[in-house]
């Protein structure tokens, strides 16, 4: 074993231990630091690891790469377009077993190439967030896409590893939607049938949930009245900003509807799949043991609680690739540090939406 398999060891240790008690843990100062050193042996593994990634951010810093700067805000973040344009991995090819696409459906997708490891805490990290949240009990699951995205072997993307983790709180998953994905009003109307009088989940993608699944039972005049179930969905409100629709309307809409009152948004993106940003009960999306999120101005300098800035995001988890530390192209402000009325620890923050196109290439002509 060399030295930077022996870090990549390390690194895989921490985030086991992070993984024996709750991802919120309270005030849990062990567990910052702890999260503080992974990250910075994460940024020494992928600069010995990845050739590309070097160059870039010695590009980005001059000559002198500091690995060990006094704040992790100091380290050096990458634009999250670059999975678009370039094949950054960590991992030697033969180790690669999955390549993970967004999934986008216009321009340019992100390749996310995911080793054994990377993959398997991917999955281990999620489901400790999620259980968190609705309990480790597996119970009918209705899944607002198409079989067809986790059945075809030949394309991988964000919803596919995304369904798959979800899946596994899920007792046998129905898909409400066909492979064109018009809504199978069968499979619907039978699954609320039989479970809505106990505990269930609906889990999609949020723009999927809002137009093919509430607004087509709005639309036929379905409605149904359990409030027995738990509603979550992610993955972006680009489509739901256009319309103007906000998180409070889609609560209301869901409700409306369904019946479900509880509702849980989270905001992830397929370059950090797993360590997800989870809705509380308060509406605030929460920074676990396992990330962190930084609001910078457009000077990339930090922004103060309740300024609206770039949302910058860290995992723990990328490890065949180097996407631990990354600047989005969406705006959001924090909204509390520690001190969240739903009882958990860490900071939290809120998501406006995308950033104008101008604002984002203005910072890459700065800095790239
Ligand atoms: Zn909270």
């Amino acid at each position: 074993m060399n030295a930077n398999d022996e870090k990549k060891q390390v690194i895989i240790r921490n985030i086991e231990y992070l993984l024996t008690s709750s991802p919120y843990a309270e005030n849990d100062t062990a567990a910052s630091d702890l999260f503080s050193d992974t990250i910075s042996e994460l940024f020494s593994y992928h600069l010995k690891s990845s050739e590309l990634y070097r160059n870039i951010i010695q590009g980005l810093s001059g000559s002198q790469i500091t690995t060990t700067p006094e704040t992790l805000a100091d380290l050096p973040f990458l634009p999250v377009n670059l999975f678009k344009e370039l094949d950054l991995k960590s991992s030697p090819t033969d180790q690669i077993v999955k390549t993970m696409t967004s999934s986008g459906t216009s321009g340019q997708v992100s390749k996310i190439y995911l080793d054994k490891d990377t993959a398997r805490y991917q999955g281990k990290v999620l489901n400790s967030i999620v259980s968190s949240f609705i309990g480790n009990k597996r119970i009918p699951l209705l899944v607002i896409d198409s079989e067809k995205t986790v059945k075809d072997r030949n394309y991988f993307s964000a919803r596919t590893a995304a369904i798959q983790g979800f899946s596994l709180f899920g007792k046998k998953p129905a898909f409400a939607l066909n492979d064109d994905f018009t809504l199978n009003e069968a499979v619907v109307r039978d699954f609320f049938e039989q479970y809505s009088s106990g505990p269930y989940f609906v889990f999609g993608f949020t723009a999927l949930v809002y137009f093919n699944f509430l607004h087509i039972l709005k639309e036929r005049n379905l409605s149904f009245k359990s409030n027995q179930g738990t509603l979550i969905h992610g993955g972006g409100w680009k489509k739901l900003q256009d319309q103007a629709v906000s998180n409070e309307q889609f609560k209301a809409f869901t409700q409306d509807t369904t019946g479900i009152q509880k509702v849980h948004n989270y905001y992830g993106m397929v370059e950090q799949t797993g360590s997800i940003f989870f809705e509380c009960e308060e509406g605030h999306l929460h920074c676990s043991k396992y990330s962190d999120v930084y609001i910078r101005r457009a000077d990339f300098s930090l922004c103060e609680p309740g300024e609206a800035g770039l949302i910058q995001v860290l995992s723990l988890l990328p490890l065949s690739y180097p996407g631990f530390n990354l600047l989005t192209e969406d705006m959001g402000e924090i909204t509390s540090m520690d001190n969240c009325p739903c009882g958990r620890s860490g900071k939290t923050f809120k998501v406006h939406g995308r950033a104008k196109r101008a604002a984002i290439r203005g910072c890459s002509d700065v800095q790239y």
